[in-house]
């Protein structure tokens, strides 16, 4: 309370209004216990309850104008849709005029009366909400309107798998609850199997398990056709090499003091023994696999881009000439048009070489596009698992329901749609 009255007591408000008035957004926002919820650190609240409080804080003192900065990029898509809500109710309750950042057209398509579209520091267009998404005039804003665009048709299953995960368990030392709950995939060798679930269900941990960073408690995983040592100190050569793995954060995952060539170099000398004119060689044939020029091979990461960095983390996991590839959300920190590239060249890479992927996400238009099979997690289970086709179809359990109805669609309403269907059904329960 102290924090979001703060500024409203600068400009003059008693005490008293002040917290009246807080009581009252948290309650247009629709957070719980509006009248205590105040007294909480912001530790103790979640992500998407958090971002309510802020907006309230931002309403509190009766501003003319609201910047909003990607105020529910990080939350996940079950969160978002209430946030997007709330937000939306509150600058209309309020009259306030808002400027709302985004990389998230389809969110923008919700929230706005007009918009704006950057590239490069300059305005590339201009107008009414319905005019650029429904009749984009520059290349640009089409590229962006029509980013989820790839068609990825899931292939039969039927090759042998590359990685079955059999009732696995797993928790972290000091803790009291299994993280992984009885575990149960596979993956057809060359294949993409998509695990998607909202944060904190336990999509990086599995990646750990299968990695040998944390040892499962129960259950088995098998590779390339041998059983895999729980523990990394127990894993072959091979084991390593042939399971390969990229982060989200490009940045961290590479030595900033390194040249992309020394980068890439050294699984091909580490795993191959390349040495001098032969690992540069090499080196160069994978620049041109992902699609960078030559001239790279001298660059350090700080000179390169977001999606270029990631585009050298995936040479660098395609140098070891691996079976399988464990993507951790590698797109989610890259604007949707660099992301797409990569998901494409993911693609092409798939079909040449015949990697399979472990492809983690909280993104569901990235499991649509990239997809052979999908798991989706909750809270440490797999609650919903089978080809593409299958678990994106209906019937649907209750948490899959939810998690697809709440990515926003690229169309005016969309909000609205969703928020009147799901009233209609609850008053229906
Ligand atoms: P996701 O990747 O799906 O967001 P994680 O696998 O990172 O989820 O986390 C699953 C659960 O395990 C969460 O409850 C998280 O708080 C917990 N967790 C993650 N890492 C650790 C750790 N190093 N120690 C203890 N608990 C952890
Ligand atoms: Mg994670």
């Amino acid at each position: 309370m102290e924090q979001v009255i703060e500024t409203t007591l600068m400009g003059g408000m008693s005490r008293s209004e002040a917290e009246a008035r807080a009581v009252d957004l948290f309650r247009q926002l629709g957070l719980p216990n509006p009248e205590t919820i105040g007294q909480r650190f912001p530790h103790q609240v979640s992500g998407g309850q958090l971002q309510r409080v802020m907006t309230a804080m931002a309403l509190c003192p009766k501003p003319d104008l609201v910047v909003f900065d990607e105020p529910t990029t990080a939350l996940d898509v079950t969160t978002q849709i209430d946030v997007l809500a709330a937000i939306k109710r509150a600058i209309h309750e309020t009259g306030v005029a808002a400027l709302y950042i985004t990389h998230d057209l389809a969110v923008v398509a919700q929230v706005s009366d007009h918009i704006m579209v950057l590239r490069h520091g300059r305005m590339v267009e201009y107008g009414t909400c319905a005019q650029v998404i429904e009749t984009p005039h520059e290349a640009y804003t089409q590229a962006l309107v029509s980013v989820r665009s790839i068609d990825h048709t899931e292939k039969a299953p039927g090759a042998d798998p590359v990685l079955t995960v059999q009732g696995v368990t797993a928790r972290y030392k000091g803790t009291h609850f299994d993280v992984l709950k009885n575990v149960n995939v596979d993956l057809p060798a060359g294949q993409t199997l998509a695990v998607v679930g909202e944060s904190g269900s336990g999509k990086s941990t599995l990646a750990r398990v299968i990695t040998g960073l944390l040892p499962a408690a129960q259950g088995q995983i098998t590779f390339a056709g041998r059983r895999l040592s729980a523990d990394l100190a127990g894993r072959s050569r091979d084991d390593l090499r042939e399971l390969q793995m990229i982060y989200q954060m490009a940045d961290v995952a590479m030595n900033p003091r390194q040249t992309v060539e020394t980068i890439i170099g050294r699984p091909l000398e580490f795993y191959f023994g390349l040495k001098g004119e032969a690992k540069r060689k090499r080196v160069q044939e994978l620049l041109d696999q992902i699609e960078m020029g030559r001239g790279f091979a001298d660059r350090y990461p700080a000179e390169l881009s977001g999606g270029q960095k990631q585009r050298v983390c995936i040479a660098r996991a395609l140098a070891a000439k691996p079976r399988l590839i464990i993507c951790d959300e590698v797109t989610s920190a890259l604007d949707p048009l660099v992301a797409d590239g990569i998901l494409k060249l993911l693609l092409d890479l798939q079909a040449q070489q015949g990697v399979a992927y472990l492809f983690i996400t909280h993104d569901l238009a990235t499991v649509r596009a990239i997809a052979d099979r999908i798991a989706v997690m909750y809270k440490g289970e797999v609650r919903r698992y089978g080809p593409k086709s299958d678990v994106l179809a209906p019937p649907f359990d209750d948490y899959t329901d939810l998690l697809l109805s709440s990515v926003p669609e690229m169309r005016l309403g969309w909000l609205e749609e969703v928020l009147a269907h799901r009233r209609m059904a609850a008053a229906g329960n």
